[in-house]
Order: C-alpha cells, then sequence, then structure tokens
C-alpha cells in the first residue's frame, strides 16, 4: 500500500507538535472529556517539556546530533528513526537517546525515542510478517511503509499490549476463556473493504493522550491465542473515532514551583485504552490471525529496547546517585562507613549498566534484514526492575526524614518564619533553601506520587519480571556447563 510523504516535515518542532495534538481525540480524566490537552494542567507540563526537547532537533547545537537528512525526501528527519545500517549510525543513535534522556532527567519511560524503536524491531521481522499471506495487504510491506511514515512526519508514538486485568486466572489460550475474551479482549468483529473493525479493552497505554499514534499488539503474555480473532498487531492515529483513553489520576498538579521539580514536568499519563468498533484500515495491519511471527519476535531476542530506553535507565541510575551523594554531603553524613558504603552500592549498579551498555554495544551485529542491531540484552530489563527498586530503598536510608521534613516555597517566602526556617532548617555548608530544593528533588524519586508511578513502571514496564525470568531460563543454554557437571558428578570421587 503506496504511503504519500509529499506534505511531510521531518523533525517535529514544538510548536507543530502542541498544534497535532488539538485534533479532537477522546480523553477523559476524572470523569470528564478533556476538550483540548495542550491547555490541560494534567498534560500542558509535559506537553511544553517534549516541545521544548523537539526544539532541540532544530538548534545550532544539537541538529547534526538529533537529525539526519532523508535521502528519500531531502527532509531533516529524527535520528529516532534513522535505521542504523552502519557502527557509526549506531553511535549516532546512541548520542541522539542520551540527549532525550539528559533533557529529561531519565523520567520519560515513553517518550517519542522510546517508542520508535518497536517500530524497527517489526522492521526488522518484516521478512517474517510477508510471509503471513492475506488477500487484503502484504504485512511486511505495511511495516515498511510505516516506519517511513513515522520518520518522514517524526511521530510520537504509544503502544499497547495488554489484555484488561479483570479476572487473569486463565491464560487467553484456554478454551474456557472464550466468553470473557469476547467481552473484554480486543478482537475483529468484521472485515469490510477499507479494513478490519475491532472492539476491546487494552491495559494500558503510557502517553497515549499526548501521543499521535497507537502502535498496538500483543505482549509474550497474551499472543498465544485459541482465537485466531484475538490476533492482531497494528497502528492507528490516536484520534481514529471510537478510540476512547481514560486517564489515572495525575501526579503532577502541584502547588509551588519547585515542590515537585520532576512531576510536575514528566508526569506521562497512563491510560487505559477501549475501542469502541475502531477502524483499522488494511495497510496498518502488521499481523492478522496468525501469532506465528509475533511469538517469533520474541524468540528471536528481537530488540524492543535499544539504546532509548538502555540510556534512560543509565540517566536514571546516575541522577538518583548524584542526589543521594549531594544529601549526603548537605547534612555531613557522608563520611559515615555505612552512608558511604551505600552510596558505593548505587555507583555499582550504575556501573554495572555501563558495563552492560558497553557490552552490547561491543557485540552488535548485522540483522539479517540489514539493520545493525545491539548485542542481546535478555537479563537487562530483569536486572534493572529489581535494582530500581533497591536504589529507591538505598535514597531513602541515606536521606533520613529530611525526604518529607523541608519547608515549601511559600514557608520560605514568609519573612516570620524565615529566620526559624535558616536556624533550624539548613543544611551543613547549604543553604535552608538550597537544602530545600534538593531534598524536593530526592522526595519526587523516592517518597512523592510521581515517584512512586516511577518506581511501579520500572517494575512493570519491561512485562513481568517473573515471566521475563522464566523466559529467560527457558532460553539459557547450560548445556555445556550441565554436560560438565554431569561429567565431574558421574565420576569416582578421587581419595587424598
Ligand atoms: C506505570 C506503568 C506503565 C505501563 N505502560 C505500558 C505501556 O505503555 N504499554 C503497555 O503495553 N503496557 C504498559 N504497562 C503494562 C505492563 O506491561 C504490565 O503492567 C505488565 O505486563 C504486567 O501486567 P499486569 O499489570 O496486567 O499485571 P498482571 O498480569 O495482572 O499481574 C498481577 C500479578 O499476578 C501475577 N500473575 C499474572 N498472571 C499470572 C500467571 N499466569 N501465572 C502466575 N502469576 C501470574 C503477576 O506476576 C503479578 O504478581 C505499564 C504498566 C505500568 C505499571
Amino acid at each position: 500500500m503506496a504511503v504519500d510523504l509529499s506534505t511531510a516535515l521531518g523533525a517535529m518542532t514544538g510548536q507543530r507538535y502542541i498544534e497535532s495534538l488539538r485534533d479532537g481525540r477522546e480523553v477523559w480524566l476524572d470523569g470528564e472529556k478533556v476538550q483540548d490537552v495542550t491547555v490541560h494542567p494534567a498534560f500542558s507540563g509535559m506537553i511544553h517539556e517534549l516541545a521544548r526537547i523537539y526544539d532541540l532537533q532544530h538548534s545550532q547545537q544539537f541538529q547534526d546530533e538529533m537529525t539526519f537528512v532523508s535521502q528519500e525526501t531531502g527532509n531533516r528527519c529524527s535520528v529516532s528513526w534513522l535505521l542504523a545500517r552502519t557502527e557509526e549510525d549506531l553511535k549516532k543513535k546512541k548520542r541522539n537517546s542520551e540527549i532525550w534522556t539528559g533533557e529529561s532527567w531519565g523520567q520519560l519511560g515513553r517518550s517519542p525515542d522510546i517508542l520508535a524503536p518497536f517500530i524497527t524491531a517489526l522492521y526488522k521481522a518484516r521478512a517474517n510478517l510477508s510471509d503471513v499471506k492475506n488477500p487484503h495487504c502484504d504485512f511486511g510491506e505495511n511495516v515498511v511503509n510505516y516506519q517511513r511514515y513515522c520518520a518522514e512526519n517524526d511521530l510520537f508514538l504509544t503502544h499497547a499490549l495488554g489484555d484488561p486485568q479483570v479476572d487473569r486466572s486463565q491464560q487467553p489460550q484456554n478454551e474456557q476463556r472464550a466468553i470473557l475474551e469476547e467481552e473484554l479482549a480486543l478482537h475483529v468483529v468484521e472485515e469490510t473493504k477499507d479494513g478490519v473493525i475491532i472492539t476491546g479493552g487494552k491495559q494500558l497505554a503510557t502517553a497515549a493522550p499526548i501521543s499521535h499514534e497507537t502502535y498496538v499488539s500483543l505482549s509474550a503474555t497474551f499472543v498465544q491465542r485459541s482465537d485466531p480473532r484475538f490476533v492482531l498487531s497494528f497502528a492507528i492515529p490516536t484520534n481514529s473515532p471510537g478510540l476512547k483513553m481514560v486517564c489515572r489520576e495525575p501526579v503532577s498538579q502541584w502547588t509551588g514551583s519547585y515542590g515537585h521539580p520532576l512531576g510536575m514536568i514528566y508526569d506521562e499519563q497512563d491510560c487505559m485504552l477501549f475501542f469502541d468498533r475502531v477502524l483499522v484500515p488494511w495497510g496498518r495491519l502488521f499481523m492478522l490471525y496468525e501469532s506465528g511471527p509475533l511469538v517469533q519476535s520474541f524468540a528471536s531476542g528481537l530488540n524492543f529496547m535499544e539504546w532509548a530506553n538502555l540510556c534512560r535507565i543509565h540517566q536514571r541510575m546516575r541522577v538518583m546517585t548524584a542526589v543521594a551523594t549531594m544529601i549526603a554531603e548537605s547534612i555531613g553524613v557522608i563520611e559515615y562507613r555505612e552512608v558511604s558504603a551505600k552510596l558505593g552500592e548505587m555507583i555499582t549498579y550504575t556501573e554495572m549498566w555501563q558495563h552492560a551498555m558497553d557490552g552490547v554495544e561491543h557485540k552488535a551485529y548485522m540483522h539479517e534484514g540489514g539493520i545493525m542491531t545491539l548485542g542481546s540484552m535478555s537479563g537487562l530489563n530483569i536486572f534493572f526492575a529489581q535494582t530500581s527498586a533497591r536504589m529507591v530503598q538505598l535514597l531513602r536510608e541515606i536521606a533520613g526524614s529530611g525526604l518529607i521534613m523541608q519547608p515549601s516555597e511559600n514557608d520560605l517566602a514568609n519573612p516570620e518564619l524565615r529566620p526559624y526556617l535558616e536556624r533550624y532548617m539548613r543544611g551543613k555548608d547549604v543553604s535552608v533553601e538550597h537544602k530545600s530544593r534538593l531534598f524536593r528533588l530526592a522526595h519526587d524519586l523516592a517518597v512523592s506520587s510521581f515517584g512512586m508511578r516511577q518506581e511501579i513502571y520500572e517494575y512493570w514496564h519491561g512485562g513481568d519480571p517473573n515471566r521475563n525470568r522464566i523466559n529467560l531460563l527457558r532460553s539459557y543454554d547450560q548445556s555445556e556447563i550441565v554436560g560438565r557437571i554431569e561429567e565431574l558428578i558421574s565420576k569416582p570421587l578421587r581419595h587424598a
């Protein structure tokens, strides 16, 4: 199916991004329909921050690092959408991800840079997708066209992979589950000459209300279905008729200008998606009725994270470690053995992650689809799911009660209170204001609603860590070492 790139403008600008969100999308928050997400206080901080970063793509300082010139159209496009053909391309992509994650302090789990690799992963699997025949379209060709369309328009995607969390007592492929499936899970209800009509829910999609398009597919947990109508993978505009988004309670609405330095800006929102007879055009389907290629994409270790998530996690670890160190200094506890050891533990994880990043770069290879691909990261998302919570715990242990006991901005502005605050709430060689702002930052990492949402995100965003551990066990080749151990324990014991 042909794709029209004649109006494509390449790398997004801040203004274009903001205007693009005023498109009639159906977003619900706290029982009310949001008329314009760009001016609603629950979204506007995040939207304007993304607009700021989008503008960096056109700045003198970052343009060369964040964009490339498309050979097809001559547009300057975002490096997030660059298909890496060489090691140099991979390095360029790493630098771009460092900028995105550095500018957003490692807080954006689903920035535009992070979803692009999902489509790149599909692009790599395009031959397998084309192997599944459908009279209306070629799935592999659809992915290739979609990748070009996203790149040339610099689209911001969200994604939704899971079924609603209503009753997990039976696996979706279980026959007894069929009635519940029909009621809840996303499936095809009708085929038309234009595409398929779908109905059902998805739990959940981060950043959906502020995205351009939603990529919908099935995670490793849900991909095995007995009924083919439930197997589908596609992408459609966020304002598609019949698509409803229901937001969780925002963690962005706080008073004071520095009370919640991260939460006020980086609440990317999480939504339930309800599809009510939504049309998915044939040209937007990447798979239908056949789970084989999707299952294979998980089994083959196709990498959906790439630099974007690796750099983000590294940035987050560095921020947490640095904030913990500054806090320890600001209250004069850094020389205590236990505190120093805890900071050393945080640095250990940060360094380990750096070594892992070096390793996957060293093991980069040319994928059969002609795209340079980072080496295996099979254990990395599991490692971070367990390490992130530990780092939050260490930050809490180092900071003590100061994490919650800080004056507000208005307290500090009150001349009657101020002398007391300066006396009793200052730190070691730092003013009360400096200390308060530093601890408030830590509070947003380890205590606030925002901080807790981030921590929950880190645990779950790569899918259920236990499922991932089990899948890792099943795919991990231990035959060589098991063979040697078998040999060792089958030989007669040696006596002195
Ligand atoms: C902040 C946040 C953001 C997210 N963003 C996105 C997003 O943008 N896109 C997206 O697609 N997804 C997103 N997710 C969803 C994420 O992928 C899921 O949370 C994750 O896969 C776990 O699924 P679940 O939440 O439905 O938990 P459940 O699967 O319901 O698990 C609940 C508990 O039951 C256990 N359990 C469930 N099934 C079984 C079983 N068969 N056997 C044994 N134990 C079982 C689990 O281990 C867990 O302890 C996000 C999640 C969070 C928290």
